[in-house]
């Protein structure tokens, strides 16, 4: 088994099962995450009954890095998989340090309209060690710590909610990953009664949804998910997770052209979040050859902007990081092969 599978709780219980002692897996822990010792033979405090029977029953395994993309602001990397199957993670350079965009699934069933991602169904869940070795390897081929974490890459995270919890558990503890709860960002399309199960968690981690229209009528266009959950449902979840946290929501809204991008949209958007602890982030959409959607322009943009701000509505235009790339939102697809983003 792969060390990177494993919680911190679950490698106590593992050890403990198999005859040490609890303090064993934070040494172990310590080790990797710390130290950055990835061989047992070196784990120079561990006795030799530990360390063979951590050499015969436990990896310390990396994804492999199968293509890097750079510019200036942002880096693409192509993953390969055990299973051969292969992901995406988009590092970005802000100011304020190393952002990690990571993951979450192989291929996504969420349909989105505009979204790359969405073009390869499911194919399966990522493990935990498959999440986190996404952190892992960027940070050591970069050789940087990353300073924050965003789930929005290919794949719906709360489709994959107990791994998701588990991913939670090892990026924020001290001894791990070690990331503020504040600096972990979990996306979801909304899935209306995880969103009541992440509320009830109580972490500090943040919470964006991809809302994308004011209304159902055009959410049900562009998005599947509204199908089964409708906006009034996600907004009493929303309310419910602000109520439980206290935390900021951020409402993802990628701009489409003649979709979701009038006056009366910005206004109606601005009414369904007015007074509420929320601020939206309008996103440029980055068009592909596989859709025919429009990316609002500029002028648009700056109008809904604009309206947002003059309802006192907290809002941002997204800053384009990876389009270049084809590693911005709906269009982080592998071209080998086939896969996406948020
Ligand atoms: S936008 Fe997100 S939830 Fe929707 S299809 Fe794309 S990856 Fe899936």
């Amino acid at each position: 088994m792969n060390i990177y599978d494993f919680t911190l709780d679950e490698l106590e219980k593992y050890l403990i099962e198999n005859g040490f002692k609890k303090y064993n897996a934070t040494q172990i822990i310590e080790w990797i995450y710390e130290h950055k010792v990835y061989d047992f033979n070196n784990m120079t405090n561990l006795s030799k009954k530990l360390i063979s029977f951590c050499v015969e029953n436990l990896q310390i395994k990396d994804l492999n890095i199968v293509k890097v993309e750079k510019s200036p602001l942002a880096n693409k990397y192509l993953l390969e998989l055990n299973d051969h199957n292969k992901i995406e993670c988009v590092l970005m350079n802000h100011d304020y340090g190393y952002s990690l965009c990571v993951s979450s699934q192989v291929g996504c069933n969420m349909g989105c309209s505009f979204c790359e991602s969405g073009r390869l169904k499911k194919v399966r869940d990522l493990t935990l060690g498959e999440l986190v070795g996404q952190v892992i390897c960027v940070s050591k081929y970069e050789n940087i710590r990353i300073d924050s974490i965003v789930v929005m890459g290919i794949g719906e995270p709360f489709d994959n909610f107990n791994n998701i919890k588990r991913f939670i558990s090892v990026v924020t503890n001290n001894k791990m990953i070690n990331i503020g709860q504040r600096h972990l960002t979990i996306s979801t399309c909304g899935l209306v009664p995880k969103i009541y199960e992440f509320a009830d968690m109580e972490t500090g981690v943040n919470l964006a949804i991809s809302l994308h229209a004011p209304n159902n009528e055009i959410r049900d266009r562009i998005m599947k998910v509204n199908h089964a959950y409708k906006i009034e449902e996600v907004m009493k979840a929303l309310d419910y997770y602000i109520s439980k946290t206290n935390r900021r929501v951020t409402i993802e809204y990628i701009m489409l052209a003649g979709i979701n991008d009038s006056d009366e949209c910005a206004y109606e958007l601005s009414k369904l979040i007015n007074g509420k602890l929320m601020y939206v982030n309008l996103i440029p959409y980055n068009e592909t050859s596989n859709f025919n959607m429009k990316r609002s322009n500029d002028f648009k943009i700056k109008s809904f902007y604009d309206i947002l701000k003059s309802n006192n509505i907290n809002v941002t235009i997204r800053k384009e990081m990876g389009g270049n790339l084809s590693a911005a939102c709906g269009q982080l697809r592998a071209s080998e092969e086939g896969s996406g983003k948020c």
